[in-house]
């Protein structure tokens, strides 16, 4: 009865009158029942909106799809719905079809860094593979709404064989992130075939799912499911609760089937305005995630992407939740909070300032409670020159596998074996006057 409680109770009924506990835990029928219109909304959480806010969220709807699981509705808090953060993040807005001038479609030009179809090959030694567009429940605050839930957009085999051809062909990729739209929505057959595929490839390390399962659906972590993602031993699975309330015995459950088959656990959180854009509030979520052994790996702010502009937060906001973290809680509570670069530049982390001052031989820190210190650097060091000829370096770095790229960026201007001393934007005009 604990799980059941008494708004599943009166949601299931009210979808099936003869709904029981069984299905209520059947992921096929919290699928089949999904809220997709405001009509139904209306009727199973007993909400009522007036003609005129229907007319405007119909509008919304004919951009962005809507889908939320009885499961995720029962977590609404009907008597103050309008300011519940799972009605936020799950019921369609109007604020979506206001859409600002900096705004944009792809803002981390994902497609632009699409080498093949469903693959973004951003960094060096790692790829995203867009598995599947479909999600059980569909953000609000997507970064992917262009894409998710389009069903022009859903890969078939053919796209993902010619996604896992090309990180077949490109030996330096050793981390495979499978995201879409949710990788769960694929079917548990095609989740077997697309591991036992990428991680018999040689060079991969390292593979991740991206899911909101755990969090939307947490009865698609059948125990089927858990014992196929339990015999890859490159797999990490990483989540997205962006609540605490959204940690429910539930989801608790699911969770803990993935941990017990020794599936290190990651989240990323969405920074989100009225959402949970609190520092006390995200150290509550950060601290239940480490309870159950999810460790907490980003914070992201909000992306540009169209329609978001009513959740996003000044930047302020992360440094002031890191501010809050950071010392105050277990240091594997802390995540690292980060800004996708817009055009594509990757994820760039954001911290509170801890360096204060520095002398040629002390810096001067601060810590979390304000005290100000000075670490007393050492009075010789010498640095050695890198060549980058490890098979002479005193360290002796003699492991097989490990590949020398060559550095790129600032790491480039460190190094020592390189000549550059500057990083110049190609349309510098000083620069193109030189002959
Ligand atoms: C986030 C992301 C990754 C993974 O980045 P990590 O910092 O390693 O988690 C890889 N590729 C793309 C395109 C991404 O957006
Ligand atoms: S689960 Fe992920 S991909 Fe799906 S709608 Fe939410 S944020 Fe987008």
């Amino acid at each position: 009865m604990s799980i059941f409680t008494k708004t599943q109770q009166e949601i299931a009924e009210s979808i099936e009158s003869d709904a029981v506990i069984k299905d209520w835990k059947d992921w096929r029928w919290q699928f089949r029942n999904s809220i997709t219109n405001i009509e139904d909304f209306e009727d199973i959480l007993n909400i009522s909106f007036s003609e005129e806010e229907k007319a405007e969220l119909k509008k919304t709807l004919e951009h962005f799809p809507m889908a939320i699981t009885p499961y995720y509705a029962s977590l609404i808090d009907i008597s103050n719905f309008k300011d519940d953060p799972v009605f936020k993040q799950s019921f369609c807005s109007s604020n979506e079809l206001n859409i600002q001038k900096y705004e944009m479609g792809d803002p981390l030009s994902e497609d632009s860094d699409s080498p093949v179809e469903n693959i973004t090959h951003r960094y060096p030694d790692r790829v995203l593979f867009h598995v599947s567009n479909m999600c059980a429940m569909y953000c609000r605050h997507c970064t992917r709404k262009r894409k998710v839930g389009d069903q022009d957009h859903i890969p078939d085999k053919d796209t993902l064989q010619k996604g896992i051809q090309y990180i077949k062909d490109n030996p330096q990729v050793r981390d495979v992130l499978l995201s879409g739209g949710d990788p769960f929505m694929l079917s548990d057959s095609t989740i077997k075939w697309l591991l036992e595929e990428v991680s018999a490839i040689k060079h991969v390390e390292v593979i991740r799912i991206g899911t909101r399962m755990p969090v939307v659906l947490p009865y698609r972590i059948t125990d089927e499911l858990a014992e196929i993602l339990g015999s890859f031993d490159k797999l990490w699975v990483n989540t997205h609760f962006n609540h605490p309330r959204e940690l429910t015995d539930s989801s608790r459950e699911a969770v803990k089937k993935l941990v017990k088959q020794g599936i290190p656990m990651g989240n990323q959180t969405v920074l989100l305005a009225g959402v949970n854009d609190c520092p006390y509030l995200m150290k509550t979520l950060m601290q239940k995630l480490v309870k159950n052994r999810i460790r907490p790996y980003y914070i992201y702010q909000c992306d540009l992407s169209e329609g978001l502009s009513h959740f996003r937060t000044p930047v302020s906001k992360g440094v002031e939740i890191i501010e809050s973290l950071r010392g105050h809680t277990s240091g594997f509570a802390v995540p690292t909070y980060v800004i996708d670069a817009p055009g594509g530049g990757g994820k760039i982390p954001v911290n509170p300032n801890y360096v204060i001052s520095y002398s040629t031989n002390k810096v001067i820190l601060r810590n979390y409670e304000g005290v100000i210190c000075s670490y007393k650097e050492p009075d010789s060091y010498e640095p050695v020159f890198c060549d980058r000829d490890c098979d002479e370096c005193t360290l002796e770095l003699k492991t097989e596998g490990t590949e020398y790229l060559p550095p790129v960026g600032i790491e480039k201007l460190m190094a020592d074996n390189e000549e550059e001393t500057s990083l110049i934007p190609s349309d510098n005009e000083r620069v193109s006057r030189r002959s």
